[in-house]
C-alpha cells in the first residue's frame, strides 16, 4: 500500500528571541503559519527492516542526516515496528531557506507512517516525538498557526490570520539557522516585536493591523550577512506589498498582498530579480 502526506512550508510573522539559556538555545516567541507551498511525500512499506529515501532534489542528504529519514527511524524505534519503509520527497520548498522543508517532511514523515502502521499515536505524542528531532517539528506536526514559545516547541494553537495572498522569493544562497542565531546578539535589538500585539491583530481580523505588526529580530543579522537579501526586501516593498517579512532565520523573503490585482505585478517584478518565486495562499 502507498499513502501520501502534503508538507506545507511554515512561515513567521513575528520571531523574537528573548536570550540565550544555559543550555544553549535561545528562547523565543514565534507566531507561525502555513502556506500552500507544499512537498509531497509517498510512504510505501517494505518488508525489510529498513528505511530508503529517494528524491527529486539532487541538494539534499539521503542517508540518516535527512529529517525524514530520522522520523523514520524514531518512529520504528519507539513502536517496534519491524517493516521498513520506501520514502520518496518530491521537494517543492525551497531548501535551507527559513521555511522549515525539512521539519515539514519530518512531520509529514510522523503523520504518515502513523496512518501506514495503524500505530494510534496521538497528536500530542506525535508533537512529543517531533520535538526531539527539531524545534519547529511539533508545529509542524498539527500546522494551523499558533505561538511558539520556549525554543519554538510549546505551542498555544490561536485564530488563522485573515486570508491573503503570500509572494515568496529565495535568493540562491543557503544560510545556516546554527549560523545567523551563533550571530545574534539578544542586546543589540533596538525593537521587540510584540506576539501579544500580533496575537491581537490576528484576532481582530485586519489584515492592516497584522502587516503593521511583522517583525523579526533575526533579520538585522542575515540582512548585514547578505545585502542582496536586503535589496531583495526592499523591493518587494517598491513593488506594493502590503507587508514585508524575511521568514525565519532567511534568506527567503515573503510579501502579503491582499489584492489578487496586485499579485501579477509583484510576482512578475520580482522574477527580473530572483529566480525563485512563488504567489500561494494561506493555508487556513
Ligand atoms: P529551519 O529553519 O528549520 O532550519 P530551513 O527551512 O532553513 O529550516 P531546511 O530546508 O529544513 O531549512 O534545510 C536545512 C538543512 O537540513 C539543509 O542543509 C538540508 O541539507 C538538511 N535536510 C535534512 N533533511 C531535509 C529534508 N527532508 N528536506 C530539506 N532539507 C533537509
Amino acid at each position: 500500500m502507498k499513502i501520501y502526506e502534503k508538507a506545507p512550508a511554515k512561515i513567521n510573522l513575528m520571531l523574537d528571541v528573548l536570550h540565550k539559556r544555559p543550555d544553549g538555545y535561545h528562547e523565543v516567541e514565534m507566531i507561525m503559519t502555513m502556506v500552500d507551498l507544499a512537498d509531497r511525500l509517498e510512504m510505501e512499506e517494505l518488508p525489510r527492516d529498513t528505511i530508503i529515501i529517494s528524491s527529486q532534489a539532487g541538494y539534499i542528504p539521503l542517508d540518516e542526516k535527512n529529517l525524514a529519514f530520522q522520523a523514520a527511524r524514531l518512529i520504528k524505534d519507539r513502536y517496534n515496528v519491524r517493516s521498513g519503509v520506501y520514502i520518496h520527497l518530491d521537494k517543492k520548498i525551497p531548501v535551507a531557506a527559513g521555511l522549515a522543508g525539512g521539519s515539514s517532511d519530518a512531520a509529514a514523515t510522523l503523520r504518515g507512517l502513523n496512518r501506514l502502521w495503524n500505530l494510534g499515536i496521538s497528536p500530542e505524542e506525535l508533537q512529543l516525538l517531533g520535538a526531539e528531532l527539531g524545534s519547529d517539528v511539533p508545529f509542524c506536526v498539527t500546522g494551523g498557526t499558533a505561538l511558539a514559545t520556549g525554543r519554538g516547541e510549546k505551542l498555544t494553537p490561536i485564530a488563522n490570520p485573515p486570508q491573503c495572498w503570500v509572494i515568496l522569493a529565495k535568493l540562491p544562497i543557503n544560510v545556516s539557522t546554527a549560523d545567523v542565531y551563533g550571530r545574534f546578539r539578544v542586546q543589540q535589538i533596538q525593537q521587540h516585536p510584540s506576539a501579544a500585539a500580533m496575537q491581537g491583530a490576528i484576532e481582530s481580523g485586519s489584515f492592516a493591523a497584522v502587516c503593521n505588526q511583522l517583525g523579526n529580530v533575526l533579520e538585522d543579522v542575515t540582512l548585514q550577512l547578505y545585502p542582496e537579501v536586503a535589496q531583495l526586501r526592499e523591493t518587494m516593498m517598491r513593488l506594493g506589498a502590503d507587508g514585508v517579512l524575511m521568514s525565519g532565520s532567511g534568506p527567503t523573503v515573503f510579501g502579503l498582498v491582499s489584492k489578487e490585482s496586485k499579485v501579477a505585478r509583484i510576482y512578475n517584478g520580482l522574477r527580473g530579480f530572483c529566480k525563485e518565486v512563488y504567489a500561494v495562499r494561506m493555508l487556513t
